[in-house]
């Protein structure tokens, strides 16, 4: 297993470990883009997603939550509805998936698909921020670079209600 998928045999084969990591993680985040769009990669289906909210959520200064044992304080579960392939996963590692996200990233010369550990853990702990708030439930991600940010706000069912990527302002 790794990055919560079965890894193939063959992922490994003249890989060092590192490279074999790197593979998976490439391969997680391809499986993300076709989850997004809900749309099965193994069989074409339908993706069904619901959302779980921790409701006492505290990850400051990046530790794990007492309450839930992540960082994360929402987790998704995107299913596919004709053969159950699906994964679970931080929403920040989700939006990673979607093109507005995948475009801010590209102009910091990251890679969405392909990040480096550093990159993909750097985005995750430390520019990235998800709010809840509820009735109906509503969860908003921030990704925040050093001048502009993008944000994608969600329903409980993971529909996308809106994306907001504010423009650059001007480099002073
Ligand atoms: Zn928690
Ligand atoms: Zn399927």
């Amino acid at each position: 297993m790794v990055y919560f998928a079965n890894y193939p045999a063959a992922g490994l084969v003249d890989r060092s470990t590192q490279e074999a990591a790197e593979a998976g993680l490439f391969r997680c985040l391809l499986d993300q883009a076709y989850l997004m769009q809900g749309v099965c990669r193994e069989c074409g289906g339908h993706v069904d997603a619901t959302l779980s909210v921790c409701e006492d959520h505290d990850s400051a200064g990046g530790h794990q939550c007492g309450a839930c044992g992540t960082r994360s304080p929402v987790w998704a579960d995107q299913r596919c509805r004709t053969c159950g392939f699906g994964k679970r996963l931080p929403i920040e590692l989700c939006c990673l998936g979607l093109t507005p996200v995948i475009g801010f990233l590209d102009d910091r010369e990251i890679n969405a698909f392909a990040p480096t550990f550093e990159e993909i853990v750097n985005l995750l702990e430390v520019h990235s921020e998800t709010s809840v708030s509820g009735d109906p439930l509503a969860v908003t991600v921030t990704i925040s670079g050093e001048r502009e940010s993008v944000s994608v706000e969600f329903d409980e069912e993971m529909n996308i209600r809106s994306i907001d990527r504010p423009t650059a302002k001007a480099v002073d």
